[in-house]
C-alpha cells in the first residue's frame, strides 16, 4: 500500500509541518489536519474513508473546506463520505465543529434531508473496521484527550500510525501480534530542552522516541518515520535525531509516497 504524509504549508517546498493527514492509497486518509487544503480537488474527492486519531485542531483543522468539497459536488454524483471516530471523538467533532455555528451541521441536514450523504460512523477500540480491501484497527494511545493510533494492514503488508502520544503501551502490545508490518509512523513533536512540555501535553522528545521504539517488534527491521516535529523547532529535533543513527529511522517528508 501507499502512504503519505499530506503537505501542510503553502507555498515553497517546506518541509516543516504544521497540520496531519495521511493517505493511504487514494481512498482512505488518516485525520483531517490537511487534507481538505490539498490543492488537488481529485485528491480530496478520492477519499471516501476518514478516520479521526482526536479532536486536536491539527488533526481536523480542514475538515469543514473538506467536506464541502465532498458535498459540494451535489446529490446525484456524491459517495457518501465516512467519518471514523470514536465515540468521544465523534461527539466532540458534532459539538465543537458541526456544530452550525463553527460550520453546517452536516450530520443533522443529511438526516433533515434523507439522503446519504455524509456518515459518522462510531467505531470501538481494538475492533477492525474493513474499507476497500484494508483492515483498520484503532488502538488507545496516551496523550491529553483520548486519542486512537491505527493499524492499517492488506493482505501484503501493515503499518502503524502512532500520533499523538507519550510514553505509551498498548499500541506497541498490538503491534507485536501484526502480520507483515512494515513501517510504523511515530510522533516526535518536541526537542530534550522541551521534555518538559512533552510531558506536560503528552508527546515525544528524541529521548522518549528512543525508549518507544524500543517497545516494536524487531525495531531495526522497522521502517520508522518520524512526524509531528514541531515547525519551529524542526532544525534541532532533526539534529537530535539525526546524532542517535537509528537504523530504519528517518523523518518523513511530506508529499512523497511511501510504499509500506
Ligand atoms: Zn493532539
Ligand atoms: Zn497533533
Amino acid at each position: 500500500m501507499r502512504l503519505q504524509l499530506l503537505p501542510s504549508t503553502v507555498g515553497g517546498d517546506g518541509t516543516a509541518q504544521l497540520l496531519s493527514s495521511y493517505l493511504i492509497d487514494s481512498s482512505i486518509c488518516i485525520d483531517a489536519g490537511s487534507i481538505g487544503f490539498h490543492a488537488s480537488l481529485d485528491i480530496q474527492l478520492a477519499v471516501k474513508h476518514l478516520f479521526i486519531t482526536h479532536s486536536h485542531s491539527d488533526h481536523v483543522a480542514s475538515l469543514p473546506t473538506f467536506l464541502d468539497i465532498q458535498l459540494g459536488g451535489g446529490i446525484e454524483s456524491m459517495t457518501p463520505i465516512t467519518i471514523y471516530a470514536t465515540e468521544v471523538t465523534a461527539n466532540n467533532i458534532r459539538q465543537d465543529i458541526l456544530n452550525d455555528r463553527h460550520w453546517p451541521d452536516f450530520v443533522r441536514i443529511c438526516e433533515e434531508l434523507g439522503q446519504d450523504l455524509m456518515r459518522l460512523e462510531i467505531i470501538k477500540p481494538g475492533v477492525p473496521v474493513e474499507v476497500d480491501g484494508k483492515r483498520v484497527t484503532a488502538i488507545p494511545v496516551d496523550h491529553v484527550i483520548e486519542t486512537m493510533a491505527y493499524i492499517v494492514e492488506d493482505e501484503a503488508s501493515a503499518c502503524a500510525i502512532i500520533t499523538d502520544t507519550g510514553p505509551t503501551s498498548e499500541i506497541w502490545q498490538h503491534c507485536h501480534e501484526v502480520q507483515g508490518l512494515s513501517t510504523v509512523v511515530l510522533e516526535l513533536a518536541f526537542p530534550r530542552r522541551l521534555q518538559w512540555l512533552a510531558d506536560a501535553s503528552k508527546h515525544l522528545t528524541p529521548d522518549t522516541f528512543v525508549t518507544e521504539r524500543q517497545k516494536a517488534p524487531d525495531p531495526d527491521q522497522l521502517s520508522i518515520l518520524a512526524v509531528h516535529l514541531k515547525a519551529n523547532q524542526y532544525e534541532e529535533i532533526v539534529g537530535e535525531l539525526g546524532e542517535l543513527s537509528l537504523p530504519g529511522v528517518e523523518v518523513m517528508k511530506p508529499g512523497v509516497d511511501y510504499q509500506v
